[in-house]
């Protein structure tokens, strides 16, 4: 931590951005960094990779957040690259950090390839954000209200709301601290789970009707095409969570959802619940990564050879 003040006094200025499809997790630490180290430090920019979606809108601060165009070309003497398990997660930001003196890449992911300069990694640590509260304050800096929504936003989203083994009793004493010093909780829990749309839901209960029960039950897959998100008129965002129902199912042990992406890609999201069956490894096949019970991969293909894919990998993996 020492080095890490010594190297931001001498910078004269700094990024702080996060991976591509950004979650919770990926904007609470950014802002909640970025807040933090503002009171001590000049000229630091946040980004991410492409325009921010609405759904993080409500964070405070967040309409700050730029986008990798509007910080493309600039050199930074520090960079921090939160919540990314690997440098592509960067995205086009790799570029920039690339052009970066000082890396800094702080993060939970047990498949962390300590690609920084400097690599703060606790894979016992629910979340960044409740990384980004410890290291806030080390620094001997305030965690204010603003701070302490965004930390609180990344430790709900990234613990699956406290259910997840990633929570430990650090995690709730941080909680705790973080409703001494104020934070809208129920503004919070309204924005990022009761304002859903209709057709979000309808697209839920037709993906739940048309999901494939594979390997004797042990495997559920989810495939979601484009043209299924225009028929309901929706975003991928809404899809985001539907893999955790078929997680969720008695007999499956591994949940997949596929997405269709640009350029002839999927997005596979893959869950588990078993501690013996570890879907980071899964996604490895996939060249993916993640958490055990959470992870996820990129793949050119089409939905359905995607399907098949994970169909034969899946039977190595599931508890027979
Ligand atoms: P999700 O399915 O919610 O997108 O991601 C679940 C977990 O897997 C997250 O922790 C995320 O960081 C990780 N993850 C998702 N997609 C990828 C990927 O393409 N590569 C790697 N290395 N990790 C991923
Ligand atoms: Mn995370």
């Amino acid at each position: 931590m020492n080095e890490l003040m010594k190297i931001a006094s001498n910078s004269s200025n700094i990024a702080i951005t996060s991976h591509i499809n950004p979650d919770g997790d990926s904007i609470g630490s950014i802002l909640a960094l970025w807040l933090a180290l503002k009171q001590r430090y000049k000229n630091i920019e946040v980004f991410v990779n492409e325009k921010l979606s609405d759904r993080y809108g409500f964070l405070p601060q967040s309409k700050h957040i730029k986008k990798y165009e509007d910080v493309k070309g600039k050199k930074f003497d520090l960079f921090f690259a939160l919540d990314c398990g690997n440098e592509k997660r960067l995205g086009d930001g790799i570029e920039i950090m690339e052009k970066s003196k000082v890396v800094v890449n702080i993060d939970h992911h047990i498949s962390n390839t300590k690609f920084g300069d400097i690599n703060i990694v606790d894979i016992y640590s629910s979340s960044t954000c409740e990384m980004i509260y410890s290291i806030i304050k080390d620094m001997g800096l305030t965690v204010d209200q603003e701070i302490a929504a965004c930390i609180y936003t990344g430790i709900v989203t990234d613990s699956g709301n406290f259910m997840y083994d990633n929570v430990t009793e650090k995690t709730h004493l941080i909680v705790a601290e973080l409703m001494r010093i104020g934070i809208p909780k129920q503004d919070i829990i309204y924005n990022l789970y009761q304002k859903k749309s209709v057709n979000s839901l309808k697209f839920l209960g037709y993906s739940l009707t048309n999901m494939d029960i594979e390997l004797g039950g042990r495997l559920a897959v989810f495939r979601i095409s484009s043209d299924l998100l225009k028929k309901f008129n929706i975003s991928n965002d809404d899809a985001e969570g539907l893999v955790n129902y078929g997680r969720d199912i008695e007999s499956v042990d591994i949940a997949v959802s596929i997405t269709e992406a640009n350029d002839g890609e999927v997005k596979l999201s893959f869950r588990s619940k078993h501690d013996d069956v570890d879907v980071r490894a899964f996604a490895q096949l996939f060249n993916g990564g993640g958490h055990k019970k959470a992870s996820g991969a990129v793949l050119t293909s089409t939905l359905d050879e995607a399907k098949d894919q994970v169909i034969e990998k899946a039977k190595q993996f599931v508890r027979w």
